[in-house]
């Protein structure tokens, strides 16, 4: 496809949208005044206005303007169940109605009842809860390098771990992943973050080698989510374990995104590799703020009493949180329980989204690929992104490729199709999202036809 100027289409778009969605249009102006640009995330904050949701259910969201909404967003890729699921908020409406879930400051059952669950699924034999993926992974990387005693963090280009000093470097594409996306972050600490490719065994063992005698960890996803949701190869894993090995670096696992998608534990695990240290999130929580880092006792117990609490990896108000707790397990013990029947759901609900949407877009004579296609560990796959390649021929096996505006046309996919598609009440990220248990084949349906209408919008 050739480059292509939206700035006009772009402005009818959103000149429509406000006719849709009126109301959320004006709580937006009024939220404004006193929220930073409306809300408290960037990404939920689409321009000109997000659409206000009110109350959600399985697939769907309904708004301040009366739309149900069709969403492929699904709490930042958490909900495998979808929105609200019963398996969680029955647990919870009824621990609430014993007067129990808000004992803040107290440690409950759930908490060691969660954690064993946790560690028999991944392997892991100590686990520590944090609030949010970016604790998590911040807590790692502090772990690893307390216990090598060295300074410098690899990670991979596009690799998102969340918002913290050691995971600002190499996000986005601006002609590459050597910039650090935020002002702000000590340039000495930026320093000692390497940024490599993903999916590049070769270019992974030369920065081994140039590294090694400085490098603490490689923190790493086995399907890295904002990078285009792309499965590792196997042999890629297979070399960073070799790598760590040889250099006594410890390996992370960042599967915040991964874990609980698609097995009822972590990916580390279909692909035969155990990492030291793993870090989790969104799926776990049910919905609630859980996240948690786990690993190799030798590592954890650097935080331990035993271990001379070395790291300061003590908690916070929240971690821990009784009703957080309590909501996670009940998703967790759910996932274990039925893994038979959400995974080959989830798998299914992905091959066929990913066919039908393929067939729109052939139909409509728009080149359009879903990233992450598909690998001999994980064959399918229920986290979705639409890219928009540049030619035909290109390779999309990695976020160099997938997130590169020279190979990809982004806006066409961030802002365009975004906003073509709420006005069918359907709400997509990065081109599409994630799918749950709870959409059906009707929605992907739907889905389609919503992409069709949106073509006819774009390709004019
Ligand atoms: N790690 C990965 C792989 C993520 O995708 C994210 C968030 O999207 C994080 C860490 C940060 O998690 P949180 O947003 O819960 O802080």
């Amino acid at each position: 496809m050739t480059a292509r100027n939206y700035t006009t289409l772009i402005q009818t778009l959103k000149q429509e949208y406000r006719q849709h969605s009126p109301r959320s249009a004006q709580l937006q102006t009024q939220a404004g005044q006193v929220l930073v640009d409306g809300g408290s995330h960037s990404l939920r904050l689409i321009d000109p206005f997000p659409p206000r949701v009110r109350t959600a259910a399985g697939a769907y969201v309904v708004d301040e303007d009366e739309h149900q909404i069709l969403d492929f967003w699904q709490g930042h890729y958490a909900n495998v169940l979808g929105h609200n699921p019963a398996a969680v908020t029955k647990v919870m409406a009824e621990m609430f109605s014993k007067g129990q879930g808000l004992q803040t400051g107290f440690v409950e059952q759930n908490q060691a009842e969660l954690a064993k669950m946790l560690c028999a699924q991944t392997g892991a034999e100590r686990m520590r809860f944090t609030t949010s993926g970016t604790l998590s992974t911040m807590y790692a990387i502090l772990l690893a390098r307390a216990f090598t005693g060295r300074e410098m963090v690899m990670k991979v280009g596009g690799g998102w771990h969340g918002a913290h000093l050691w995971g600002l470097k190499g996000v986005h594409h601006h002609a590459g992943f050597e910039q650090v996306d935020s002002v702000g972050v000590p340039s000495e600490l930026a320093k000692d973050v390497i940024v490599t490719n993903f999916n590049d065994s070769a270019r992974l063992e030369e920065d081994f080698r140039e590294n090694s005698n400085q490098l603490a960890c490689f923190i790493v996803e086995p399907v890295i989510g904002a990078g285009g949701m792309l499965p590792a190869e196997k042999e890629y894993l297979q070399t960073a374990r070799q790598l760590c090995d040889k250099y006594g670096v410890v390996l992370i696992f960042d599967e915040v995104v991964s874990g609980f998608r698609y097995r009822a534990g972590d990916v580390g695990t279909l692909y035969g590799i155990r990492p030291d240290l793993v870090t989790m999130g969104k799926v776990i929580g049910g919905g609630m703020p859980v996240a948690a880092v786990g690993g190799k006792a030798a590592i954890m117990d650097q935080v331990s009493r035993a271990g001379g609490q070395k790291v300061k990896f003590s908690g916070g108000t929240y971690s821990g949180h009784p009703a957080s707790m309590a909501g996670a397990r009940a998703m967790v013990a759910y996932l274990i329980e039925h893994e038979d029947e959400v995974y080959p759901r989830l798998a299914k609900l992905g091959r066929v989204t990913r066919a039908r949407v393929m067939d729109v877009f052939e139909e409509a004579g728009v080149l359009a690929r879903f990233a992450g296609e598909s690998n001999e560990v994980l064959p399918d796959n229920s986290l979705c992104m639409l890219v928009f390649p540049r030619r035909d021929d290109c390779n999309l096996n990695s976020p160099d490729d997938i997130l590169n505006p020279e190979v990809c046309d982004i806006p066409l996919g961030d802002e365009v199709f975004k906003l073509a598609m709420l006005l069918e009440d359907v709400h997509i990220v990065h081109g599409l999202g994630a799918l749950s248990t709870a959409h059906t084949l009707a929605d992907i349906d739907r889905l389609c036809e919503a992409y069709r209408q949106s073509l006819k919008r774009i390709m004019v």
